[in-house]
């Protein structure tokens, strides 16, 4: 290939992949194509013009841009009201404030889809009583177990929902052995939710999920859905941020909590921002389908050489990563080696296992992203502990995910 030095082992493979993978292509256009129609029919009627994306400095009063931004985001996703801001530090920092807001001292959090995300056990206080942790303000919280196949547990969800006042659910896998819960099983568990709680707010962490499919968790019975503008939504090209949406009574509060009371959603400059916003979310549908092909073209490569995915080549997806399992810490290391030397950005760099804060073993990291930590952009990153998985996410585009998939082949190849 012009300018890349693959070997021909690779270049057949990558043809043999391509031709497993093509079949669900069209599928993952199709929704591209819905998707990119809703977010474009939102812009219209916001009617979003040039002056919306000047920004706002200091306080930050009266931004249009901002607002119309917000309300293209609830009219997406399917909400009331949104507060999408670069004042968030992260996806943790968006999910975090909403957990927050929706919780006083004495009141239940219940997880039904059993410990959430990493960063995330930390803010509830279950690693350690950290100060400033919901635990440590006197919210107290359950979780109910996956059934082993990975699924919810309806009637433990049932029996557990009575008497919280929010109920969380994760969407993407995140770390785990279990794949992404669909929208249709997002669906049955807010309605096993509702049959014993009426008025939890049932709060979805979307995280990776955004527009994979053609519904949102908000669509189905969720209250309220937050998450990371450098994945799904940001479309690549947001430098940072965050966004909650859903119930507006709910916003409102998480609004409070990123600010203050009394302040709210009314304050928060954009600064520079907002055209990269905008533009991003324009993008949104279309990079995600990208990052969807990635994947489906990795997991069909990986089965070639033999090593186990999750989900398969051709299964169903609900967020957008992949899950290649290794059961050797040295092939771990090299994929995300070959992952690294595949990227733009840092392609010369070599990533070794670390101890990182908030985990409990060394991870390995491969990302060579233009926004520090993107993961809509190619990425993977490995717990150094069996099984060696190995999750990959991301790629700007289709062209350069595969030419990475490749890169990672070819070290993984390497005698
Ligand atoms: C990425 C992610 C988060 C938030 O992580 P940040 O690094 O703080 O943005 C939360 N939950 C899940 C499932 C995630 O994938």
């Amino acid at each position: 290939m012009a300018g890349l030095d693959f070997s021909e082992r690779v270049i057949k493979l990558s043809e043999q992949a391509m031709k497993m993978a093509e079949p669900a292509f069209a599928a993952i256009d199709a929704n591209a194509g819905i998707n990119t129609a809703k977010v474009l029919a939102a812009f219209q009627k916001h009617r979003v013009a040039e002056p919306l994306f000047a920004g706002t400095t200091g306080y930050g009063y009266d931004d249009r841009g901002r607002e119309v931004l917000e309300d293209i985001f609830a009219d997406v996703f399917g909400g009331e009201a949104g507060l999408v801001r670069m004042n968030f530090v992260n996806g943790t920092h968006a999910i975090g404030t909403a957990l927050f807001s929706l919780l006083g001292p004495g009141d239940t959090l219940l997880s039904i889809t059993g410990a959430p995300y990493d960063t995330l056990q930390t803010v509830v206080g279950l690693r350690g009583n950290v100060c400033g942790s919901l635990t440590y303000y006197g919210i107290k919280y359950r979780q109910v177990e996956l059934t082993p196949e990975g699924k919810f547990d309806i009637p433990a969800i049932k029996a557990a929902a009575p008497g919280a006042k929010s109920v969380f659910i994760q969407r993407s896998r995140g770390y785990t052995g279990r794949e992404a819960f669909t929208i249709e099983e997002i669906e049955e568990a807010c309605r096993a939710v509702r049959e014993v709680n009426e008025s939890a707010a049932i709060i979805a962490d979307n995280c990776y999920g955004e527009f994979v499919e053609t519904k949102e968790p908000l669509q189905v019975g969720a209250d309220l859905i937050a998450g990371s503008l450098i994945k799904n939504p940001g479309g690549g090209l947001a430098h940072g941020g965050g966004y909650v949406v859903g119930r507006k009574d709910l916003v409102d509060s998480a609004a409070e909590r990123l600010t203050m009371p009394g302040i709210g959603g009314e304050c928060g400059a954009t600064h520079d921002f907002m055209r990269t916003l905008y533009q991003g979310f324009f993008l949104a549908p279309h990079t995600v389908a990208q990052a969807l092909k990635t994947a489906v073209f990795a997991a069909a490569m990986m089965e070639l050489l033999g090593y186990e995915t999750s989900p398969g080549a051709l299964s169903r997806r609900s967020d957008i990563i992949q899950r290649i399992t290794f059961n050797d810490p040295q092939a771990l290391i090299r994929f995300c080696r070959g992952i690294q030397a595949g990227s733009p950005v840092d392609s010369f760099v070599t990533p070794e296992p670390w101890q990182m804060p908030g985990y409990d073993c060394p991870v390995i990291m491969a990302a060579g992203a233009f926004v520090q930590g993107s993961s809509i952009e190619l990425s993977a990153d490995g717990p150094m502990r069996p099984p060696y998985s190995a999750y990959l996410q991301g790629s700007l585009t289709f062209e350069a995910g595969k030419l990475g998939i490749m890169f990672a082949a070819e070290e993984l190849l390497r005698e």
